[in-house]
């Protein structure tokens, strides 16, 4: 095989069977399944680069595979995000070089100092966006902008209610229904959350720890309800959420945050208004290339021209894996936590 090496280690080559360090998951389990290790740097197949990773996106996915609810064979290294820079292309990648910087999503194995990913996945970064930005933006940002423009082409004069406003989809979602001309109701468990919602553009924002978010809808839409719901949460707020809808509405339920939505009736479409139930994901909205760049040219457009705040909480490095996923189920996130390697 083939390989096109950048000089990383001063040498001008890379290093077969270089050892760098990478969060495996042997078994399913706790946060403690994350364990930081030693593996050989992997090196790129045909029609693959090599990704030098400089920021790796956490995301709730990531909680979910590490816990076996989306099953994964193991041994595995987590992580569906990350950005950097190309370190060695594989045989047959013409329309990238060495040096590039570039960002991916839906590839398995960010949580690493190295990923190799095919490279009509990943993306060119604009100037004007930094590899923590994009790392940040490119799976939580394309599923706000899928969800805002595709799944419900939301316009002037719409509305909708978006559960967990203030985590990391949720403060890209507000941002992108308000710039689609929507009145966005948002749902957090916190003052301090819900002072960032309403920053990220939530005319309103509902505790829904401590408030009906059912009748707080019903009571800010004197009644009628809203267009659509963006429910990622799951468990705790879809069956209300449909109350909350109007005739014809549309519930995207798009996460389980809370836990998986139990079996469901598709009469109850029917008894509440003729409503329209979606369970969309990404890979379905970026399976093309030409979708894929379409997508992520919007996201990082306006990254780079202030129209699209990105808000990075916390940095957390390679090794504290386990803590990053500690903090994100316990709900003390807002935004996005990174890994850097
Ligand atoms: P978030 O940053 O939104 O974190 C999850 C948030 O959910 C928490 O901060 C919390 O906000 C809320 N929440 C409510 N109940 C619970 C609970 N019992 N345990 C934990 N959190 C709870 O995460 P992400 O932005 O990474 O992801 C949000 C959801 O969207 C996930 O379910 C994820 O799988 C899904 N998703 C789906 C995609 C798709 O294409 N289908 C793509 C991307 C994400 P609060 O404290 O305010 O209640």
């Amino acid at each position: 095989m083939r390989f096109a090496y950048v000089n990383l280690n001063g040498d001008g080559k890379l290093k077969d069977g270089t050892i760098v360090k990478a969060i495996r998951v042997h078994a399913p389990g706790g946060p403690d399944a994350l364990r930081y290790e030693d593996v050989e740097r992997p090196a790129p197949r045909p029609g693959q680069a090599l990704v030098k990773i400089e920021a790796a996106g956490v995301n709730f996915i990531d909680v979910y595979q590490r816990t076996g609810r989306y099953p994964v064979a193991t041994p595995f290294t987590p992580g569906q995000e990350g950005a950097g820079v190309v370190a060695a292309l594989g045989a047959g990648v013409t329309d990238l070089t060495v040096g590039a910087r570039v960002a991916y999503t839906n590839v398995m194995g960010a949580y690493a100092e190295y990923a190799v990913v095919p490279a009509d996945r990943l993306v060119a970064l604009p100037d004007g966006v930094t590899t923590k930005q994009a790392a940040a933006a490119t799976l939580q940002g394309m599923t706000a902008h899928y969800l805002a423009k595709t799944t419900y082409s939301l316009k002037s004069g719409d509305s909708c209610l978006v559960h967990a406003a203030a985590g990391g989809v949720g403060l890209l979602l507000c941002q992108i229904a308000k710039l689609q001309g929507a009145r966005v109701f948002g749902t957090v468990s916190t003052r301090e959350k819900a002072a960032l919602a309403h920053d990220a553009g939530a005319a309103e924002v509902i505790l829904y720890t401590e408030q009906d978010f059912e009748a707080e809808v019903k009571r800010l839409t004197n009644g009628t309800g809203v267009d659509v719901v963006y429910d990622s949460v799951g468990k705790t707020t879809f069956e209300k959420g449909l109350n909350c809808l109007k005739r014809r509405g549309l519930m995207a339920l798009f996460g389980q945050s809370s836990g998986p939505v139990g079996p469901f009736d598709p009469q109850v479409l029917n008894a509440k208004g003729s409503l329209f139930l979606t369970r969309p994901t990404l890979g379905d909205y970026i399976a093309t290339r030409a979708e894929l760049v379409q997508r992520a040219g919007d996201v990082l457009g306006w990254i780079t021209s202030g129209t699209l705040k990105v808000r990075i909480e916390r940095e957390l490095p390679l090794a504290q894996a386990a803590e990053a996923h500690r903090l994100l189920e316990g709900r003390h996130t807002t935004g996005k936590v990174l890994l850097i390697p």
